[in-house]
């Protein structure tokens, strides 16, 4: 496939407020295997991005634009260092990751927007997962005219700074603990903002397929994250993909999971 044969899209990003201080930023034009949430929270003395995609396009301006104060601190998280969550990371002063994953998060996986880069048996857990069949590129719009495909490379950035369980991420009027979620990454982390019962529950856990077969995944461990996350008093799940669902459907994804994995993860 050629770029000159996709359509310009208007927009790259999507942004939709979710409530006063909490946005969401979308890629609709990348495939729904690599579509992930990000969300950005502002506070009073900084603001928080969770996650930055998959660095298609410039996504520091359109994160300035919805910030009131775009002078004040930024904080970008990334959950884990799969492709579609640290994609414009770069593109930010102080940038926070799991130790366990900060030598990846430096120097990713390399990473292409042709399908044809990507092995064969990665392309069949997706499927096998639930997915839709990927198109030939990862993309069905051009963020630009004369946007160049092959040009685009996974970049990473160095972390600033690391995150571990039980640590605080402080805005200032609005504070959150980060959880350290293994199962789907090594080094996955969710927020947990207790005052109003919601958790960024990054991949382990949004409404659509979990992956949880592919490198550095572990069913145990994703099974004991889904359990913790179901005990948490939760009044909605913003999750790393797909639309946000509250305590009701959590249990039920939860319910549905361990299941499925009820004989890797029975006790010896
Ligand atoms: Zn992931
Ligand atoms: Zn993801």
């Amino acid at each position: 496939m050629t770029t000159t044969s996709l359509p310009v899209a208007e927009t790259w990003y999507k942004t939709e407020q979710l409530s006063s201080r909490l946005w969401l930023i979308t890629e609709p034009h990348v495939h729904p295997i690599f579509s992930a949430n990000m969300h950005l929270v502002l506070g009073r003395d900084a603001d928080l991005l969770i996650d930055s995609g998959m660095g298609v396009a410039p996504l520091r301006p359109v994160v300035d634009g919805l910030r009131p104060d775009a002078a004040r601190p930024l904080i970008c998280l990334s959950t884990h260092t799969h492709v579609d969550h640290i994609g414009a990371v770069h593109e930010f002063d102080e940038r926070l990751v799991h130790p366990v994953e900060a030598a990846e998060h430096e120097n990713p996986e390399p990473y292409f927007l042709s399908t044809d880069s990507i092995s064969r048996a990665f392309r069949d857990l997706f499927l096998k997962a639930g997915y839709p069949a990927l198109w030939p590129v990862l993309i069905n719009a051009l963020p630009h005219e004369g946007y160049d495909i092959e040009g685009y490379r996974l970049r990473g950035a160095v972390p600033t700074g690391l995150v571990e369980e039980g640590d605080r991420i402080d805005l200032g009027d609005w504070q959150a603990e980060v959880l350290h979620l293994p199962g789907h990454s090594p080094g996955q982390v969710g927020l947990w903002h207790a005052e109003s019962g919601t958790l960024f529950g990054a991949d382990a856990i949004y409404d659509g397929p979990l992956i949880y077969e592919g490198a550095g995944m572990d069913v145990v461990a994703y099974a004991e994250s889904l359990r913790r996350v179901q005990a948490l008093p939760v009044e909605v799940v913003h999750g790393g993909h797909d639309p946000s669902f509250g305590k009701g459907w959590l249990d039920e994804i939860v319910a549905r999971y361990l299941q499925l994995w009820k004989n890797e993860t029975a006790p010896a």
